[in-house]
């Protein structure tokens, strides 16, 4: 019995089901893009920690940071005695804002934080309550984060009612709708439902991330953007998945010349230390009065020094146009390979930048997430890791790190399309 099927067993009898683990494998060193297990097999590391490592595993500078601020203090509780690291990275964070005027930061630990702080803000802001969302949309698994999560199974099911004020509109595309007949639904759920005045956000992920890597249309940015200036609703972009320099753009909204109020941001900011945070216009983030935001570990010092270093590497290694070059390299393999067959096993390959997927098809170009399982697990043994997502499971997220070599690189494209051939219909 090998090391991992021994904690396996060890896992299954002290850990709930609730928490899903991809793959019966467990994790013993890592660097860069590479992972090895604990029974010493290597893998190629294409999910990052689910979006957390643009930077890579335990990059040099980030370990060097984390090192020096754990030989200063570990925690203090930014609310007892502040400290430099948390302001020197809000000031980073202000400076990298994807929206003119004054910005302001304030940092917390998980994404599901970030986002129900992005929400307490716009409604401090606003004294409303209401919040729309969007099918297919993920933003946490918190009562609050779990109700404007756009997907029942397994998110919602089993966990009684949401909590009120919480609307969907479709995203573009599922169920055919287009960003017009969106945009109508909006207006019918302004007059079915609840008032605009009643409204204190809307929250969109500019490229869904567990919904499948889908960008929202930059038609549907602007139209939501004109209804939230038009009613005073506050835009919050959750840039938890596709910030920092994935997309090709230090932020995914700025595809688009659509300029958010509130963004949430967290996984690769501080490369696998937890942290997140809200960057928004600085008018919006004073509506709270002291005390009212916060967290014990929110903004985490040695969180924050990693943080800082993320940011120099992105800046350093030039990460923001990596991605769009990695990109490219991928979408033109997946391409390349989604042409020689017929009919084609994969399709609607897609980015923007690095934040690469594509769907994985029956003959009959219906969703087939029995065969995405099958390449994941056969991708597993061949030391490649990667992940599925999308609304039916059936699409394949390419979630490299951007630091990732590019040899390496072409070392996983070449399992990935090995592992898919035998897939292949017909
Ligand atoms: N928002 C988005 C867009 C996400 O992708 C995620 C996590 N997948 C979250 C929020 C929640 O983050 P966390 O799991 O850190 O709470």
């Amino acid at each position: 019995m090998s090391l991992s099927q021994k904690l396996q067993e060890r896992r299954l009898s002290a850990v709930p089901r609730g928490v899903a683990t991809a793959f019966p494998v467990f994790a013993g060193h890592a660097q860069g893009a590479e992972l090895w297990d604990v029974d010493g097999k290597r893998y190629i590391d294409f999910a990052g920690g689910i979006g957390v490592l643009n930077t890579g595993h335990r990059h040099p500078v980030v370990l060097e940071a984390v090192r020096r601020q754990l030989d200063a203090y570990i925690h203090t509780a930014f609310q007892v005695f502040a400290y430099e690291p948390y302001v020197a990275l809000c000031e980073r964070l202000n400076s990298l804002a994807p929206f003119t005027g004054e910005a302001k930061t304030i940092l917390f630990s998980t994404g599901a934080e970030c986002v129900e702080n992005a929400v307490k803000l716009a409604r401090a802001a606003t004294r409303r309550t209401a919040v729309i969302a969007f099918s297919g949309a993920f933003h946490g698994r918190t009562a609050l984060t779990m109700g404007l999560t756009g997907k029942v199974a397994p998110y919602k099911q089993g966990f009684g009612l949401s909590p009120p004020g919480i609307y969907h509109l479709p995203f573009p595309t599922d169920r055919g709708s287009s960003v017009e007949q969106v945009l109508d639904a909006l207006e019918l759920l302004f007059r079915a439902d609840v008032a605009p005045a009643d409204v204190a956000a809307i929250i969109i992920e500019p490229v869904q991330g567990e919904g499948g890597f889908r960008a929202a249309p930059v038609e549907l940015l602007r139209g939501l953007r004109r209804i939230c200036d038009q009613h005073g609703i506050v835009f919050i972009a959750d840039e938890v998945q596709s910030g920092f320099a994935r997309t090709g753009r230090m932020f995914a909204i700025q595809h688009s010349a659509v300029e958010p109020d509130l963004i949430t941001v967290a996984k690769s900011l501080a490369a696998g230390l937890p942290l997140s945070g809200v960057i928004g216009r600085a008018k919006l983030m004073d509506a709270v009065e002291p005390g009212g935001l916060g967290g014990t570990y929110a903004g985490n010092p040695v969180a924050c020094a990693a943080a800082l270093a993320v940011l120099d590497v992105i800046e350093q290694e030039h990460l923001v146009e990596r991605a769009s070059v990695l990109g490219e390299r991928a979408t033109a393999r997946l391409l390349k390979f989604q042409s020689r067959l017929s009919p084609p096993l994969i399709t609607a390959v897609r980015g923007p930048g690095a934040m690469v997927a594509f769907d994985v098809v029956t003959k009959d170009g219906e969703p087939n997430p029995t065969a995405a399982k099958q390449i994941t697990a056969t991708a597993l043994n061949e030391g490649l890791v990667l992940l599925t997502c999308g609304v039916y499971g059936n699409a394949i997220r390419l979630l490299f790190p951007l630091v990732i070599p590019d040899e390496l690189f072409g070392e996983a494209l070449d399992v990935l399309e090995r592992v898919m051939l035998p897939v292949a219909p017909g």
